[in-house]
């Protein structure tokens, strides 16, 4: 029956109109991943020809024609696996039959299972017989790999594309598969079951009698998920609250938890996607929610996360899974696509400390991005600094001009260095960072305050800056002060500038940096330059 075929209603119903009004194919194409229903929907297609009460979309399921075909029986249906029979003499030798008249029923049926394997022989002596098929034969060809079919090929044949089966579909058909039998399940565990099908109901029928025979009769998520070797929801809860909290350490200690028990990573970023999907769906639509989840865990973690954040946090959890083949271990690359939830928050999303003083100014060397365990994760193994690159300290800093040059009364003056070597403190040493030198010659010195910071030239501070001075110089120095348009030339003028061109240099590597432009663009992210600070800056 078309009705026992789940959650290919457009296939059915295409199939059921041509049926009804008696348009018929020579060949039929059915193509889709594993366990969707091919060969089911071949053999329902073999009855609807050769029903005894005639050509139908419904066929009787009594008569002798549909009662030996469900059984395999029946002379006029010939099932046959490429996978299997690749062989051209085979196949010669099943279209040698074709052409005498059926036994028993109105067509002689061909179901060829995996029809891409045939051999490029068995292909052209098939495609002789689409050339000019006798009117009594019927070809039901099935694939999960239509591209290898030789386009000759695929020409003579009415195509059908069977979708994968969306998990709840497939939930609910095991919830009546086994209401029907009677076996007791829980409706959290049917979700992880057909999860886990991803989309082919033959596998989750298959997996929910070994889920069966594990828990005794009865089936229960704890026991299902033990069974199938994947996360624990609990511990993705916790790497969610723990990524919602900013807090790498937790989030770290939870991913080498999952290491210690074996978990499968690429396991855990898809059923960490899902979770995601879910709390998307909490934050957007409450009612379409997957029934059997923690409502009560769902949303105390919602209630920490915003719904750019999610959507963030799901499409980071997909790359990662799309890139663990290339991280150099699965752990790395499961520890790497957290750590990037933790750095990036989503556009316009609340602030939140990102990239935040980790980033190193440049990068010179392809060193790696986080001091990851290349084996087996062990906890002294794990850097408890989350993004703390192996970088060196104060590196790629520009030259800075206060190196000491012995200050001569005779010689110019380079004031910069004079206030680096004068033990100044306080006020007084504010006194000479905002002081310019003007002029300096036979035992004099006339110094420069700009309008901004007249306030500093207290007597005190005079004071004290020149009895320093003339520690130094001696006590015949004179200094004069005078209050006048800034050349720019102060030491705070001088060390703000360093420290704005380190900052943009900073900021620069970040941008520049092809990972996080990638990022940047494919995730809508933005890059918050006022978190990013030179490594080794001491504000
Ligand atoms: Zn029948």
């Amino acid at each position: 029956m078309f009705a026992d075929l789940k959650g290919q209603e457009h296939v059915v119903q295409a199939l059921s109109n041509a049926l009804t009004q008696g348009r018929l194919h020579h060949a039929y194409l059915l193509t889709g991943t594993r366990g969707v229903g091919k060969t089911t929907l071949a053999r329902i297609l073999a009855k609807c020809l050769n029903c005894e009460t005639g050509v139908t979309a419904t066929p009787c399921g009594t008569c002798s024609a549909c009662t030996q075909i469900d059984a395999g029986r029946f002379v006029d249906l010939l099932e046959l696996d490429a996978a299997s029979n690749t062989g051209v003499d085979n196949m010669r030798e099943v279209l040698d039959n074709a052409q005498y008249a059926p036994t028993v029923g109105r067509y002689k049926v061909y179901i060829i299972d995996e029809v891409h394997m045939l051999s490029k022989p068995a292909f052209n002596s098939m495609l002789k017989t689409l050339e000019e098929p006798p009117a009594h034969v019927k070809f039901i060809l099935a694939t999960t790999d239509p591209q290898k079919i030789p386009v000759t090929v695929l020409s003579r044949c009415l195509q059908f594309n069977l979708k994968p089966m969306p998990p709840a579909l497939v939930a609910q058909h095991l919830g009546e598969v086994l209401a029907q039998e009677n076996v007791d399940a829980e409706p959290a565990a049917l979700n992880i079951l057909a999860r886990a099908a991803a989309g082919s109901m033959r596998d989750a029928l298959s997996l929910t009698d070994q889920a069966i025979a594990y828990g005794s009769g009865r089936i229960e998520a704890a026991a299902v998920e033990t069974m199938l070797g994947t996360v624990r929801r609990d511990y993705l809860f916790d790497l969610l609250d723990a990524l919602a909290a900013q807090d790498g350490d937790a989030l770290l200690s939870q991913a080498r938890t999952l290491a210690e028990r074996g978990i499968a990573f690429d396991a855990a970023l898809q059923d960490l996607g899902n979770l995601l999907t879910q709390l998307a769906l909490l934050l957007h639509a409450p009612g379409a929610m997957e029934a059997g989840m923690d409502a009560e865990r769902m949303q105390a973690t919602a209630a920490k996360l915003d719904a750019e954040t999610v959507q963030l946090y799901y499409q980071i959890a997909l790359n990662g899974r799309r890139d663990l083949p290339y991280a150099p271990d699965e752990f790395s690359g499961f520890c790497m696509t957290l750590l990037r939830m933790l750095a990036f928050a989503a556009g316009s999303g609340a602030p939140r400390p990102v990239l935040a003083a980790r980033s190193t100014p440049a990068r010179t060397e392809p060193a790696p991005r986080v001091a990851a365990p290349v084996t087996v994760p062990r906890a002294e193994t794990l850097s408890t600094e989350p993004l703390a690159a192996p970088a060196p300290a104060r590196a790629a800093a520009p030259a800075v001009p206060l190196q000491a040059r012995e200050p001569s009364p005779n010689g110019a003056w380079d004031w910069l260095a004079i206030v680096a070597e004068l033990r100044l403190g306080g006020m007084a040493k504010m006194l000479a960072d905002h002081c310019e030198l003007v002029s300096q010659a036979d035992g004099a010195v006339t110094l420069r305050v700009g309008e901004a910071h007249k306030h500093l030239l207290d007597g005190a501070y005079q004071d004290k800056l020149v009895s320093t001075l003339r520690d130094k110089y001696g006590a015949a120095l004179q200094v004069t002060f005078e209050i006048g348009a800034a050349a720019e030339k102060t030491p705070q003028q001088v060390r703000t500038r360093i420290k704005e061109a380190r900052q943009r240099e900073a900021v620069a590597a970040i941008e520049s940096d092809p990972f996080v432009r990638e990022l940047v663009e494919q995730l809508g992210g933005r890059i918050d330059a006022s978190t990013i600070q030179p490594l080794g800056e001491n504000p």
